[in-house]
């Protein structure tokens, strides 16, 4: 796995013009590391950006519960020096994700072990709230808020040279760049921007797990829990999980989530019940004595889409699409920030080497970035025998494994560190098969019998 984050920029257009069509993490993202290429970065979106951590209309799943994972959190660092100090001084707790959260795999808790893995809780509009205004500050930079990007617009040869914008109380007007990066997210329209210029749409791959959050906020005590969060993933058996993650503000911010037609509901009883019926207590002994500072709210995610921009055999110069809009995950593994920060590390790599080709290099680039994430997330949520997909012989066989893995990481911290480093985006998905691991996760075990994973008679095939 490629750790670099860090490369200095060996082309400048001084008077180059970049234009990132959306302000959501991706775009802020994509934004900075074009600032170190281009004279002029404008970043548009079209609601208006309140500058501080409340959610706005274009992003719904800012009320819900966003981790950041430890890969995710490093490569904010280095792209924003201070900006992990700055969040915990507005109220993000840092922790040691091994350590101080407790976490729920197949219903058995992860043996808590001091580990290398640093994690922080911080509100999604907290974290766009702090990198917005960051990039803001940025020389050359340009925020134009409630303007809409209809389209990108073309030039002689086909190249995209700039976009077209709409927004209340402005003129239609046209913006030219040299660059345009589509950052707008889930309800992004860039297959039909493709096809009005003349383009066949990205091949999609799709999984829809009928996935359905409510959230609500407490308030926070000191003493409330030993833990600073809590993540009770959902099981085959039980597909319902659940994550309290404390942060700023003093609040816990309490995601409950489930599939089909078993969903937390927004009355603030059934919400409750829904928490007891998870598959294990914690949660809902947790929210027991919380006091409640919101009403639940639900957002459906029925979908995650993977856009293989990579495969097309044309695609006009001057244009990228990122983050969301190029590949969007199920959210309950918390992989969009993170993946949408390694995609920024890799804009910046591939601008390093000149802007030849920068779109096919891009994608090439990313499309590595998404395999690991997209099989984890597509592997996870074809353990549910509601998910529609095709359950080849080795994602059953890889699943038993997890199931197995989960076991073992309940006693051995060994065991939990490489799945958590996995998970993470720390280290690559072999590291769960390498030797050392591999032996530990089938070593017998005492009980063994009493603690083997359900199996649903969909997941159970012959040895
Ligand atoms: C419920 C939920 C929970 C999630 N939980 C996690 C998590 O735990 N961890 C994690 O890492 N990720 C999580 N994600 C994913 C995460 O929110 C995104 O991956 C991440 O924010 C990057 O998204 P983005 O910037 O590409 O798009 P978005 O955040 O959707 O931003 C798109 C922006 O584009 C703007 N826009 C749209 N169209 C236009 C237009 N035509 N013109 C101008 N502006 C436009 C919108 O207003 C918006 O500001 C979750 C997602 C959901 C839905």
């Amino acid at each position: 796995m490629d750790k670099r984050v860090t490369r200095t920029t060996a082309e400048t257009r001084p008077d180059g013009h970049a234009v990132v069509a959306g302000a959501g993490i991706g775009g802020l993202l994509a934004a900075r590391v074009l600032t170190e290429t281009f004279g002029r970065v404008t970043v548009i979106d079209r609601d208006g950006l309140p500058g501080h951590g409340v959610p706005r209309r274009g992003i719904p799943q800012g009320h819900h519960a966003h981790g950041l994972l430890s890969r995710g959190s490093e490569i904010l660092e280095d792209l924003f020096p201070g900006l992990t100090a700055d969040l915990v001084a507005a109220g993000a707790t840092l922790c040691d994700i091994q350590n101080d959260v407790r976490w729920y795999n197949d219903g058995r808790r992860l043996r808590p072990a001091p580990s290398r893995l640093r994690g922080i809780n911080v509100s999604r509009p907290g974290l766009e709230a702090s990198l917005l205004s960051r990039v803001a500050a940025l020389p050359g930079v340009t925020i134009l808020e409630r303007r809409e990007v209809v389209e990108p617009i073309t030039g002689a040869g086909g190249a995209v040279t700039g976009v077209r914008l709409a927004g209340p109380g402005h003129e239609p007007e046209d913006l030219p760049a040299d660059l345009v990066v589509n950052a707008t997210g889930r309800g992004n329209r860039g297959t039909e921007w493709l096809r009005r210029l003349g383009y066949e749409p990205a091949p999609e791959e799709r999984v829809d797990s009928r996935l359905v959050y409510v959230s609500r906020e407490y308030r926070r005590r000191p003493g409330d829990a030993d833990f600073v969060s809590i993540i009770v993933g959902h099981t085959a058996s039980v597909p319902r999980g659940g994550v309290a993650l404390s942060g700023e503000g003093d609040r816990w911010l309490v995601t409950l989530f489930g599939m089909g037609d078993d969903v937390p509901p927004v009355d603030p009883d059934g919400y409750h019940r829904f928490a007891a019926r998870l598959p294990v207590p914690d949660l809902h002994h947790l929210l027991e004595h919380l006091e409640p500072l919101t009403a639940p709210r639900l957002m459906r995610i029925p979908v995650s889409i993977r856009r293989r921009y990579e495969r097309l055999d044309r695609f006009p110069e001057g244009y990228l699409v990122f983050g969301d809009a190029l590949c969007q995950f199920n959210p309950s593994y918390g992989q969009g920030m993170t993946v949408a920060a390694c995609e920024a590390a890799a804009l910046r790599e591939c601008l390093a080497d000149g802007s030849a080709g920068l779109a096919r290099r891009f994608f090439e680039r990313a499309a590595r970035i998404i395999d690991v994430p997209w099989d984890m997330s597509v592997g996870g949520d074809l353990r549910f025998p509601s998910v529609e997909g095709p359950r080849t012989p080795r994602t059953r066989l890889l699943n038993r494994y997890i199931s197995r893995l989960h076991v073992a990481a309940e006693a051995d911290p060994v065991v939990g560190n490489a799945f958590l480093s996995v998970a993470n985006l720390q280290a690559p998905p072999q590291r769960l098969m390498s030797p050392g691991v591999l032996a530990r996760v089938l070593r017998p075990r005492a009980g063994r019998a009493t603690v083997e994973p359900r199996l649903t008679a969909e997941e159970r095939i012959p040895a």
